[in-house]
């Protein structure tokens, strides 16, 4: 096993993968920022560095800083845990280069797949099903972008090949406002991501999100966990997740699974990653894949007993994969309820000092956060303070759990989206089963 682990990153992801080190008998360097000494998993690990102030460019976004951490630490590998440098493929590659284990996969990997263009190439060589497009980028010939999108048929949508975090998109509905569109695109994507690289996709009306989580051993090996629905959003972001997805059969879950895991084995995918769909009528059409641990990997976790940041770090440390997905099975249904600090009507973040926190609990309840009494949710960072979890038999067994747990959790001090969780986990629509990747925006009325 590995010795030693630099945790690159903050908050509850750090806390998570602190936890699953200390079962496996790592021993754990935590970084931190000077805003964040206090951070729960800071007080916890075995050594910890603190890598400059507290903007995350100086911080947790500073390679170099990072890399000496594990110098003087005599660290022998770095986990990147979500967010940050998690998807970068510059730093994967300057980490192995300088002889420590980058945990997660390959330098090339993470490059490819951060390409949009040519992670939908390297699917649809795999066959996995893609949405309707122009199937490269786009060219400067604007006769040649009007025929491609009649073909295609309106609405479409021009995605920077760079884009990430719901940025760089556009949606078009009518030829008039087709070219202005690309340019637009294109100069935003120059301007946001350095790179004006645009593609056209058909754009689809009520599709849900529905992603798979794989685990490969960088070898060929390659499982599936199965699916999560993460389509209740706001502004792309995600909101609530739940696994399985409402109305997945076990042969559609088997079929895209194994179709996924194959394509990890076809490029020696090393880690965990994430294929993410758009659901529609029946139909899966992969947009993207991430290659990093998800904030919502718990969900995977209490359905399949899988401990995923385990899986990586036993995956780095060259152990190959516990499982077969022969002894992969799903028990029951999860859901996962992003708390924020964040004002329910506004959205606008709250940081400030936490005067008290009550923790939910009880049968198939799980808790991940770096919150306690007296903690100072710091303003220069992500908002999410929280995820609360929610296990039960069915699908209706996990709501009732979590609908106990938003009302027992109590977190004074600042503002929360706890109402806004309670709000949606009542909802007849949702809780039908279902809704679309719009729903939430609609409810709120945006
Ligand atoms: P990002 O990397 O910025 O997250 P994605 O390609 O994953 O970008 O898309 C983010 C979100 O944008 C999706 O979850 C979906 O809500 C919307 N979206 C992307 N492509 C399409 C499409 N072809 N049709 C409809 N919605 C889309």
């Amino acid at each position: 096993m590995l010795d030693k682990v630099v945790i690159a990153n903050r908050g509850e992801i750090a806390l998570r993968i602190l936890r699953a080190c200390r079962e496996l008998g790592i021993k754990t360097v935590a970084v931190h920022s000077e805003a964040d000494r206090s951070l729960k998993h800071v007080l916890l690990a075995d050594e910890s560095v603190c890598i400059g102030p507290a903007s995350s460019a100086e911080s947790y976004l500073n390679i170099p800083v990072l890399i000496a951490a594990a110098e003087v630490t005599d660290a022998v590998a770095i986990h990147p845990g979500y967010g940050f440098l998690s998807e970068n493929a510059d730093f994967a590659e300057q980490v192995e280069k300088s002889g420590y284990i980058f945990i997660g996969p390959r330098a090339d990997t993470i490059r490819t797949m951060g390409d949009k263009v040519a992670a939908i190439r390297a699917m649809k060589e795999a066959g996995v099903p893609c949405v309707p497009g122009s199937d490269g980028p786009l060219g400067d010939d604007d006769e040649t972008n009007i025929k491609l999108a009649r073909g295609i048929g309106y609405p479409i949508i021009i995605k920077a090949a760079a884009g990430g975090g719901g940025r760089g998109m556009r949606t078009v509905h009518a030829e008039a406002n087709l070219l202005s569109a690309i340019t637009l695109t294109r100069t935003e994507a120059q301007t946001a991501f350095g790179d004006g690289t645009v593609y056209m996709e058909k754009f689809l009306e009520t599709p849900r999100h529905v992603e798979f989580q794989v685990l490969a051993d960088g070898e060929g090996a390659a499982i599936h966990l199965g699916e999560r629905d993460c389509s209740m959003q706001r502004r792309h972001q995600k909101v609530v997740e739940e696994a399985p997805a409402p109305g997945i059969t076990m042969e559609q879950r088997m079929m895209m699974g194994e179709r996924c895991a194959e394509a990890c084995r076809r490029i020696n995918y090393r880690g965990a990653g994430t294929f993410e769909f758009l659901f529609q009528d029946g139909e899966f059409y992969f947009i993207e894949m991430n290659t990093r641990v998800q904030v919502e990997h718990p969900v995977t976790e209490l359905i399949t007993g899988v401990d995923i940041v385990k899986e990586q770090l036993r995956i780095a440390a060259g152990e190959g994969l516990t499982y077969s997905q022969d002894d992969i099975s799903w028990t029951g249904h999860a859901v996962e309820c992003r708390i924020n600090a964040e004002d329910p009507k506004t959205f606008l973040p709250s940081p400030g000092t936490i005067t008290q926190y009550h923790a939910p609990g009880g049968p198939g309840i799980r808790v991940d956060t770096h919150i306690y009494n007296g903690y100072r949710v710091p303003p220069y960072y992500d908002s999410m303070i929280a995820k609360l979890i929610a296990h039960g038999d069915d699908r209706a067994a996990a709501m009732a759990r979590m609908r106990g747990a938003l009302s027992e959790i109590v977190i004074d001090g600042i503002r929360t989206n706890i109402a806004l969780h309670q709000d949606i986990c009542s909802d007849a629509a949702f809780l039908a089963g279902g809704t679309d990747i719009h729903y939430l925006e609609k409810k709120l009325n945006l």
